[in-house]
């Protein structure tokens, strides 16, 4: 089954990432790990891109589709993909459906992750880090056992300078421009499957399995 991943910062894609790659034993494909591997084995496309990026400028639509494209059909895909990061923009998903069609590299599903603001306000605002080892609290689902303090290590927790409500409606907002339109072309397909993202985390994953097995 190809699927394609989607949610806002905080919504926790990374962890039903790796869930439903574990579970359904797809590929992982994000647009990362793509540029990585065209750009270090110096293809033709990986070269273009580079180009492009080394001017600091945006990799055009045409090179960033062309090199999905083949980074996909040189993978063995008898199981399927999880595509992460792309179609980013409503061209991207135009031009990836005309590519695809017919092929075993169709989109077959796109699953979003859904976390109104509120709840996502909390859970960020709520975030603190140790300085000394990384640990992640939060002040009220998983808070420290000395205020200010990390269990492991002893030192000092402090808060992420964009952990803050302002900044998060910055980048949600930012997110959902950017992915509506291409939501709504795969709304008026009937492929989108939405996850409340705010339920605890064996939830979601009993809702994601569901969408994901229901076809
Ligand atoms: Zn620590």
């Amino acid at each position: 089954m190809n699927i394609l991943i989607m949610g806002g910062p905080g919504a926790g894609k990374g962890t039903m990432s790796a869930k439903i790659v574990e579970e359904f034993k797809i590929n992982h494909i994000s647009t990362g790990d793509i540029f990585r591997s065209e750009i270090g084995k110096q293809t033709e496309l990986g070269l273009m891109a580079k180009s492009y990026m080394d001017k600091g400028y945006l990799v055009p639509d045409e090179v960033t589709n062309a090199m999905v494209k083949s980074y996909l059909e040189k993978l063995d895909n008898t199981k399927g993909f999880l595509l992460d990061g792309y179609p980013r923009t409503l061209d991207q998903a135009k031009a990836f459906s005309e590519m695809s069609k017919g092929t075993s590299l169709e989109i077959e599903k796109v699953l979003v992750l859904e976390i109104d603001f509120k709840e996502l306000a909390g859970r960020v605002t709520g975030r603190r880090l140790c300085k000394g080892c990384g640990e992640i609290y939060h002040v009220v689902s998983h808070p420290s056992k000395e205020e200010g303090k990390c269990d492991k290590c002893g030192s000092e927790l402090y808060q992420r300078k964009d952990d803050t409500e302002e900044s998060l409606k910055v980048r949600l907002e930012e997110y959902e421009n950017s992915t509506k339109p291409v939501l709504d072309f795969y709304e008026e397909k009937g492929m989108v499957a939405r996850i409340n993202a705010a339920q605890p985390i064996d939830q979601v994953w009993n809702d994601t399995k569901k969408a994901l097995e229901d076809k």
